[in-house]
C-alpha cells in the first residue's frame, strides 16, 4: 500500500510535469473507484491550466484555477505520466491528457483509491479533520504527551490515529516505536514526555528518511512501463516477528493491535 513517503515521491515525480500546462481532455474508463469519479470531471477540468501539485495526508491534490482534483492511491493505485497515444492496459482507468502530448495516467487493480473534485479540498469531508502533516513543526513529542493523557488505548494505534498525526503507516509506527524503544501495546497515557518527545524525533527521522530513498526513483514517472519503484528501507521490527533483534539478538514478537501486525522486541522495547 502507498504510505506517506510513495504518496509525496509521487507528488514531486508528477509536479514537474504538471505544473504550467493546460489539460486538454480527460478520459475516465472506469469510474468505479473508492467513490465513483465525478461525471463532470472532464467538463470541469478540461482547459484549465494546473497550477500546484500538493499533499495533504495521503491526499494529492492538483489544483487547476478553479478547483482542485483531490486523489488517493487507496491500495494499489499509482499515478505515472505516459506518451497521450500509448494505448491504456488493463486497470488503467483515467488519463488526463496535457497540451504537452503527455497525459498522468492513473492506474488502480483493486479501485480503493479515489479521484474527486472541489473547489475547497482542505475543507472537503475527507480532509477537514485531518491531524497536522509529521514533518511539521506542529507536529512533535509535546502534542503526542498532551493528546495522549488519560488514553487508555496502545500507544501503537494512538499515533497511527489520523486526528493525531496523519500519515504514520504501520510500517513507520512499528519502526518508530522500534527506535524510540517502547513497547507498542503500552498505554498511550502512561508514556512519558520524554519518550514522546524521542518517539516523535524518529517518526521524522524514519520518514525523511524514506523520502529522500524515494527521489532516487523520479525519473521513473515517466515513460517506461510504470510502477514507479517503491522503496525499501532496512527494517528493525515491520514484519520481522520471530525472527532476531537486530540489536540484541532475542525473539521478536508479533501481536495484533487494532487488527494490524505489530513486531516488537521485549527487550528493547518497554
Ligand atoms: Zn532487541
Amino acid at each position: 500500500m502507498p504510505e506517506l513517503p510513495e504518496v509525496e515521491t509521487t507528488r514531486r515525480g508528477i509536479a514537474p510535469h504538471l505544473v504550467g500546462q493546460r489539460v486538454s481532455r480527460v478520459i475516465v474508463r472506469d469510474r468505479r473507484l473508492r467513490w465513483p469519479i465525478p461525471e463532470d470531471l472532464d467538463v470541469r477540468l478540461s482547459g484549465q491550466k494546473i497550477v500546484a501539485v500538493e499533499r495533504r495526508a495521503k491526499y494529492l491534490l492538483i489544483q487547476a484555477e478553479v478547483g482542485t482534483l483531490i486523489s488517493h492511491l487507496g491500495m494499489s493505485g499509482n499515478l505515472r505520466l505516459v506518451d497521450a497515444g500509448l494505448p491504456p492496459l488493463k486497470h488503467e482507468h483515467v488519463d488526463i491528457e496535457l497540451e504537452s502530448g503527455l497525459a498522468l495516467r492513473y492506474t488502480d487493480p483493486r479501485r480503493f483509491g479515489a479521484m474527486l473534485w472541489s473547489l475547497d479540498p482542505l475543507n472537503h469531508e475527507l480532509l477537514a479533520r485531518l491531524g497536522p502533516e509529521p514533518l511539521t513543526d506542529v507536529f512533535d513529542g509535546l502534542r503526542l504527551f498532551e493528546l495522549s493523557r488519560s488514553r487508555a488505548m496502545a500507544v501503537k494505534p494512538f499515533i497511527m490515529d489520523n486526528a493525531i498525526v496523519v500519515g504514520v503507516g504501520n510500517i513507520y509506527a512499528t519502526e518508530a516505536l522500534f527506535a524510540a524503544g517502547i513497547d507498542p501495546r503500552r498505554a498511550a497515557g502512561s508514556v512519558s514526555k520524554a519518550r514522546y518527545i524521542k518517539l516523535a524525533i524518529e517518526i521524522k527521522r524514519i520518514l525523511a528518511a524514506a523520502i529522500e530513498r524515494g527521489g532516487t526513483t523520479l525519473r521513473d514517472f515517466i515513460g517506461g512501463d510504470g510502477q514507479p519503484g517503491y522503496f525499501q528501507q532496512e527494517l528493525f521490527a515491520y514484519g520481522r516477528g520471530e525472527q532476531p533483534c537486530k540489536v540484541c539478538g532475542t525473539t521478536l514478537r508479533d501481536v495484533k493491535l487494532g487488527q494490524r501486525a505489530s513486531a516488537y522486541c521485549p527487550k528493547c522495547q518497554k
